[in-house]
Order: C-alpha cells, then sequence, then structure tokens
C-alpha cells in the first residue's frame, strides 16, 4: 500500500474488476426488426449476405467500353444505353461504346467509365479528348462490403446510424438480447416524492429521478419501487419483490453505517453482498453482490455520489449482464484554468466545465463547490474532474484528465 492510499478504502478501478468478474450476460434471445433495434446489443454477429455495390457500376454520368479500343482511335461508335434499373442487355462490339448514367449497371463487356464532359457527340460516334485510364470511373462489385464480411460483431449495440447499413444490406431483423429488467427504489424516512409539498425535515427524493432519467436513455426495462421508508419489512418485502421480478436491483441510500441503515441487516439475510468504502469522492459507501435471482447495487444516498457510483460502477457492469460489449467515456488531457483543492487517498470525480480556449488547446474550469450534496454542479458540467488518488491540490495551469460526460448524461 502506498502513503497515499487511504486504510481501507478500495480503490475503484479493484471494485468495478470485482464487479464485471461476478456477473455473466443474462439476457435471452429475441428477433428484433431493424427499425425498432436500436440502443439493442446483438446477440450474434451480423454478416453481410451480399456484394455491396452488388454490381459493377458507373460513378459518372458518360460513356462506357473497353479501354483498349481507344488505343489507335479517339472515336467509339454508340450503341446502346445503360441506366439506373434499365441496365443494357447487348453485346458491345469491338469499337462500341454505350451511354452510361450514375449508378447504373455497367455491362461486362465495358471496363472504364469517360465523363460525359471529356466527350463529344458526333452523330451516333463519341468523340473521347484526354487520355482515359483502364477501369477509371468504375465502382467495383463488392469494393465497399464483400458477401460474408462481418459487419457487427456480438456485443455491439446498435446505434441509429448503423440502421441504414442493416436496411442497405437487406436485413430486415436481427437477433438480438432482451433488455435487462432494472429495479429501483430510493430509501430515507425524510424523502418525499416531488408532488407534495416539503414538511419540516423532509427532502425531495431526487435519486430515483436521476436513476429514471439516465435508465430512459438506455435500453432497459425500469420496475419503479417508489420510495421506501427506513423500515426492516417493509424494505425486506420489496427486496424480494424487486429480486423476483428484476435482474438487477439499484437502490439508493442506506448504504452507509447509521442509525437507520437497516439496509445492510436485511441484504445480509437475502444474499452475498459486499459493503465497501470506496477510495472515491464523491461516493464512498457502497455495496455490491448477489440476491437470488439478481444483482444488486446499493448507492449511497447522496445525490452526486449515487450519480457517480451508478455511472462508474453500475452501469458498465449491467453493459455486461446485457451481453454489451464495454464501452469506455471519451478521456482527454486538459488544462486548468485555476486550482482544484484535494486530498490524496481517494480519486475526485469533480464537476467540470470544458472548453477550447484561443490557442486551441482544451481547458478546464469547475463549476464550483464540489459537495456530494451541491446537484447544480452536475447540470452545469460537461465533464468529471478525474484527480488521481495519489493526486494533491492542483495548482491552475496543470494538465488533469477529463471524461466528456456520455449520452445518457446529456
Ligand atoms: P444515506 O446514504 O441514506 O445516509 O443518505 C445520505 C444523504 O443523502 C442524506 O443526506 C440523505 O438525506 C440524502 N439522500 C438519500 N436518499 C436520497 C434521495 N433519494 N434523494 C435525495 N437525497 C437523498
Ligand atoms: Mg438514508
Amino acid at each position: 500500500m502506498g502513503y497515499c492510499d487511504s486504510p481501507g478504502l478500495k480503490p475503484i478501478a479493484d471494485a468495478l474488476t470485482q464487479m464485471l468478474a461476478a456477473v455473466e450476460p443474462c439476457c435471452e434471445q429475441i428477433t428484433q426488426p431493424i427499425q425498432s433495434a436500436i440502443g439493442f446489443t446483438l446477440a450474434q454477429a451480423v454478416i453481410s449476405p451480399m456484394f455491396v455495390p452488388p454490381f459493377n457500376n458507373s460513378a459518372m454520368d458518360g460513356y462506357a467500353f473497353r479501354a483498349a479500343d481507344l488505343n489507335d482511335n479517339t472515336e467509339l461508335t454508340l450503341v446502346g444505353k445503360s441506366f439506373a434499373g434499365a441496365p443494357f442487355e447487348g453485346e458491345i462490339p469491338k469499337g462500341g461504346c454505350i451511354r452510361i448514367m450514375t449508378g447504373a449497371p455497367l455491362p461486362d463487356d465495358a471496363d472504364s467509365v469517360e465523363m460525359q464532359e471529356n466527350t463529344q457527340v458526333n452523330g451516333s460516334f463519341i468523340q473521347f479528348q484526354g487520355k482515359v485510364r483502364q477501369g477509371q470511373n468504375v465502382r467495383l462489385r463488392g469494393e465497399d462490403i464483400t458477401n460474408g464480411q462481418i459487419m457487427f460483431e456480438a456485443g455491439h449495440t446498435l446505434r441509429s446510424r448503423d440502421i441504414p447499413l442493416l436496411a442497405s444490406l437487406g436485413i430486415a431483423k436481427v437477433n438480438v438480447y432482451q433488455p435487462l429488467k432494472v429495479a429501483i427504489f430510493s430509501t430515507g424516512d425524510e424523502l418525499t416524492t416531488v408532488e407534495k409539498p416539503l414538511k419540516t425535515g423532509q427532502i425531495y427524493d431526487s435519486n430515483r429521478y436521476c436513476l429514471n432519467a439516465i435508465l430512459s436513455k438506455m435500453n432497459v426495462e425500469v420496475i419503479d419501487f417508489g420510495i421506501i421508508a427506513d423500515d426492516p419489512a417493509q424494505l425486506k418485502d420489496t427486496f424480494l419483490q424487486a429480486n423476483r421480478q428484476a435482474d438487477v436491483v439499484i437502490t439508493s441510500g442506506g448504504v452507509s453505517v447509521g442509525e437507520a441503515d437497516y439496509t445492510k441487516d436485511i441484504l445480509e439475510q437475502l444474499g452475498e453482498i459486499g459493503f465497501w468504502k470506496l477510495a472515491i469522492k464523491p461516493g464512498k459507501p457502497f455495496a455490491f453482490g448477489k440476491l437470488s435471482d439478481s444483482v444488486f447495487f446499493g448507492l449511497p444516498g447522496n445525490p452526486v455520489s449515487a450519480l457517480v457510483t451508478l455511472t462508474q460502477l453500475a452501469l458498465p457492469t449491467m453493459e455486461k449482464m446485457a451481453g454489451a460489449k464495454p464501452t469506455t467515456a471519451l478521456r482527454l488531457p486538459a488544462i486548468t484554468t485555476h486550482g482544484f483543492k484535494k486530498d490524496p487517498g481517494r480519486t475526485d470525480f469533480q464537476r467540470g466545465i470544458y472548453q477550447v480556449n484561443a490557442a486551441g488547446k482544451l481547458e478546464v474550469s469547475s463549476t464550483g463547490e464540489q459537495g456530494s450534496g451541491v446537484f447544480s454542479g452536475m447540470s452545469q458540467a460537461n465533464c468529471f474532474v478525474i484527480l488521481e488518488q495519489a493526486r494533491g491540490n492542483v495548482a491552475a495551469g496543470e494538465t488533469v484528465n477529463i471524461e466528456i460526460f456520455r449520452d445518457y448524461l446529456n
């Protein structure tokens, strides 16, 4: 252990490694029409069933011919035409050419195309100006995609821009995994829903909105159990129901060591759960483990801590459960515009605002107050400023790593 490690705290990388090792893909395969397949993860590789383009065709409007016929001649006889959807079907005799339009099939007799701007029509003869290179202006069969080519590996999550590619290959349906079923609830006697006025000592439950908002941008099925009071019987009942109905159970609150934190006792009866103190800030208390039929993530109650542990630990683990290949957020070095306060011993995920400065360099500033309850910073930020475990205070002008917020946070 280095001088800067805090005893008893688990480094975030170790936590993630342990979590990923503990889970396996768990979703059934289904067939999905491509128009409703965005966000689904492929259960099987997609193989191209055809060549693209499917036939040799012209890249220009002009004339198609054999280049050898122009060796000692600058004029060819016009013998027909090939238009997109209406190919030329005859033979091109020696010294002949055909009119051809962009995308139209190139007859087997021809090997080159000259664009019309470089030709002159003399009755039924076409005069060619300039040099011709054999094969010019021809798009060859299969030059983009060959028959049997792997287009996507299993585990690829389909994006909107993948769909037209599938359509262009005549693939109407894909084999994908069913979305994960995710049960969520908030715990705490102090919590109330946004529909009600606050009574003394109450706060609004924002974590469930955080979870719902982020999960709504992912291809998962959410089962929302609402707010559960710090009541052992009610908590146990909710855990049992959630475990029965979902693949994943995510709660917030009640994982730290506090008077009213019953979650720990109940979970120890229901499954094999680790209660960790993570070497990250914010987000120290975190629970992870297995219930009889689901995987459990216990996020800390503090809203920023809940979001950081969700994105850094729970979502990557869920990605594996969903059958997806791991994806990573974009991390880039940026220059700080001012100092950042930091104690060595934990990895900080501070909220930052990056921009490209006048010199074209990436720079980052802080959103200000970095308390784990300060959610306004999360809203103002566009990146995490990741300050390594061993690092102390950061001075203006130092380079730090930033993590650009992923799609689901925007
Ligand atoms: P806990 O982890 O339950 O001790 O909660 C830590 C802090 O987060 C306390 O100040 C809680 O009031 C707050 N908190 C817990 N759950 C939520 C929630 N769902 N929404 C907003 N704040 C919460
Ligand atoms: Mg609580």
